[in-house]
């Protein structure tokens, strides 16, 4: 009889309790979609102010639908971007560790995220901190990018056996060949060792060097170095006419170099031969300097650089011509100052510009100090840009 009673009294009380869960469930709803609404509307907001280019609004606008509705990950996404864009890096960060702390993250998102965040770190200086995030990405779907990464930040720490080993699992991902910055990272390391006074390793990283790139110029040019460390004048002027059996148009960075090692060897005549020879083939103002530097009769340095005048007709020829002409004391006034009105036309042209984002230098490098490109400098100044052989 009890047991009875007990059900008539629970059957009104579960619809009571089911209808008033209803109830809760909706009020919920209700204000969830009040909280997504208010969310999206700040949400379109702050993109209306990013397509203005409002980004100071645009960030007001997208804090304001995060904090509305903390679940949506996107949102999180385009305000860390936007921090990381304007240099706020440290609130870049923030929203992206905030994303990584949630439980619930999808993987692709988590991923997404430490991506995000290690760009921070990059582009904040923190490179230990990018470095570790991008080591972690490399067993991801995000590996080529975390490498590629990887291999910047190796490269400003100047930490070569990284970037070599870096470089070639590059490669091995089919990402093209990294042979001639392999090169170069051997250079790098062969340089270090010969400042540490460890010539013979130095030597045997230029070998590796050679043998990541045969047709690269730069071992020939630090083996000339070492050999003349070591007192051999004629190994080293070998070595740097080798460099014009693999890049005729190299020689005329190491033109000097040559010119000296053939007079300090006694071999004047010879070298002005061989430099005559690679200035028909390869014309350049270094190698008619080197030339000039070797002769010692004017009558024959005036018409060497008259014919290169005549040959190439660029404000360097001139200036060269100019300045070998004969001219009776009477004249040496204007000479001078056609030398300087010519000094002044050719103001920057006779730097050397970087082909892949037109930054200047004084002298040839092999290594771009502003967009970090390697081999992005031809070896001609501005001036003479047009003789180089496509
Ligand atoms: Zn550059």
């Amino acid at each position: 009889m009890e047991f009875e009673l007990w059900w008539l009294l629970a059957l009104p009380l579960t619809f009571a309790l089911g209808w008033l869960a209803s109830r809760l469930d909706l009020l919920q709803l209700r204000r969830d979609g009040g909280r997504r609404g208010e969310a999206s509307l700040a949400y379109f907001r702050g993109l209306n102010f990013l397509l203005s280019e409002q980004q100071d609004k645009a960030i007001d606008a997208f804090i304001e639908a995060v904090t509305a509705d903390p679940d949506t990950v996107d949102l999180h996404f385009a305000l860390g971007n936007l921090f990381r864009r304007r240099g706020e890096y440290e609130r870049a960060v923030r929203v992206h560790q905030n994303l990584l702390a949630r439980a619930d993250l999808p993987a692709a998102d988590r991923q997404r995220a430490q991506v995000a965040l290690a760009q921070d770190f990059f582009k904040a200086g923190l490179l230990d901190r990018a470095e570790a995030t991008y080591t972690a990405l490399t067993a991801t779907a995000y590996q080529s990018e975390a490498l590629a990464a990887l291999l910047q930040i190796h490269e400003r720490t100047r930490e070569w056996p990284a970037a070599i080993d870096i470089a070639q699992r590059l490669e091995r991902l089919g990402t093209g060949s990294w042979a001639r910055q392999i090169a170069h990272y051997w250079c790098e390391i062969a340089l270090r060792q010969r400042r540490d006074g460890d010539l013979v390793a130095a030597l045997d990283a230029l070998d590796k060097a050679s043998a990541a790139d045969p047709q690269a110029v730069r071992p020939w040019q630090l083996r000339a170095l070492i050999a003349q460390q070591q007192g051999h004048p004629e190994q080293a002027l070998a070595h740097l006419r080798q460099i014009a059996a693999l890049r005729p148009d190299f020689t005329a960075i190491v033109a000097a170099d040559i010119g000296r090692l053939y007079r300090e060897t006694g071999q004047a005549e010879a070298g002005r031969e061989w430099l005559r020879a690679q200035l028909q083939d390869s014309p350049a103002i270094e190698l008619l300097d080197a030339v000039l530097a070797l002769e010692d009769d004017p009558a024959r340095r005036r018409r060497l650089s008259l014919q290169y005048l005549q040959a190439h007709k660029s404000l360097l020829a001139a200036r060269r011509a100019v300045q070998q002409a004969a001219v009776s004391p009477a004249d040496e006034g204007l000479r001078s100052a056609v030398e300087q009105a010519v000094d002044a036309a050719l103001d920057n042209r006779q730097r050397y510009r970087c082909a892949a984002c037109g930054f200047e230098a004084r002298n040839h490098t092999w290594h771009c100090p502003a967009c970090m490109g390697w081999d992005t400098y031809p070896p001609r100044r501005s001036e003479e840009l047009s003789l180089i052989t496509p």
